[in-house]
């Protein structure tokens, strides 16, 4: 998820139930024979540091709970919290999905590069992986190579046995992260490493995800001149923000190929799930999206809340974004189920 050594792998892994812990080198049967590809040290940099990712935020989110607790809720925290995960998510959403995944959309080489910045304050990944594994999903949305489905990850057990559709949320939500790096990305974003901007901006991306660090620490203590401000804003608008949005862009992967309504053809098991269609900014209307993977627009009804697509109006209106792709009524129809 952070970690992205070379895509110096030929061909795509099949071994994606193989999460033992980082360092525990027993060799299984089946793996035997890989064993050196499973656990090159490139391998075990790329978990250890995809599980930093997912436990640091977490202790944060502990210590920012433990030093909240028994006082008055904190507005100036919450508004840096709130504010920095907007603009992190829409990174993600309008920058990382739309724009460089899915090619939805142009904009100005500003407008990209502050979305790749902002995209990548997410701690998601730099931007250029991050396409890669998902125009992956998408060109194996829930076959036997999709880098994070739900479904063929729990020794076929799903929908069979809970523990099955357990195993294959777990997989599809974080798993798939934390067993290593994806190889043979490479070829997926021959175009995106051509984009100088998005090619600056993926050389950069540790600096931006300190600086997701840094600015509501700096936020914090400069809107209330304390130490602790600081350490607060650090927690609520750095750590925590991190973890929540996480969450909320791991269950597009998960919730949203187990849970919700499919009312397009789509070849795979892809759903729009109101609730994550809300939360994500209007990614979780899933099975809109897969049966129209380049649309600027995912929440294709007039009730189904996008307000990302809202945000690539503005840019439009602004004059900072154009091509803009929709789906025609006609193409709508003839995919309804
Ligand atoms: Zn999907
Ligand atoms: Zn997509």
């Amino acid at each position: 998820m952070v970690e992205s050594p070379v895509d110096g792998g030929s061909g795509v892994r099949d071994g994606h139930d193989h999460t033992q812990a980082d360092g525990d080198s027993h060799p299984h049967p089946h793996t035997h024979s890989h064993a050196h590809e499973h656990l090159s040290p490139a391998d075990r940099t790329v978990r250890r540091v995809n599980m930093a990712a997912v436990v640091v935020p977490l202790l944060g989110l502990w210590l920012a709970i433990y030093l909240a607790w028994g006082t008055a809720f904190d507005w100036t925290q919450a508004a840096i919290s709130l504010s920095m995960s907007m603009l992190t998510a829409l990174g993600i959403t309008v920058g990382y999905h739309r724009l460089f995944t899915h090619k939805s959309f142009t904009a100005v080489a500003p407008v990209r590069y502050i979305l790749a910045a902002l995209g990548s304050m997410a701690v998601q990944g730099p931007v250029i992986e991050w396409a890669g594994a998902h125009r992956k999903h998408h060109q194996h949305a829930d076959g036997e190579h999709d880098p994070h489905s739900p479904h063929h990850h729990a020794g076929g057990e799903f929908a069979a046995t809970l523990m099955g559709t357990l195993k294959g949320f777990y997989h599809a939500h974080m798993g798939w992260m934390l067993a290593g790096h994806q190889r043979g990305l490479a070829r997926y974003t021959k175009d995106l490493r051509e984009d100088r901007v998005v090619a600056a901006a993926n050389r950069h991306f540790k600096f931006w995800v300190i600086m997701g660090l840094v600015i509501p620490a700096v936020l914090g203590g400069v809107l209330t001149m304390t130490f602790k401000g600081a350490l607060l804003g650090l927690l609520w608008g750095g750590l925590v923000r991190i973890l929540v949005n996480h969450h909320i862009t791991w269950s597009v992967n998960s919730i949203c190929h187990l849970w919700g309504t499919s009312p397009f053809v789509s070849h795979d098991e892809s759903r729009n799930n109101a609730i994550v269609g809300v939360l994500a900014m209007g990614e979780g209307w899933h099975n809109n999206h897969h049966a129209f993977p380049t649309s600027a627009r995912h929440g294709l009804r007039w009730w189904e809340l996008d307000v990302s697509y809202w945000v690539i109006r503005g840019l439009v209106v602004l004059r900072l974004a154009s091509h803009v792709k929709v789906p025609s009524a006609e193409k709508m129809a003839a995919r309804k189920k």
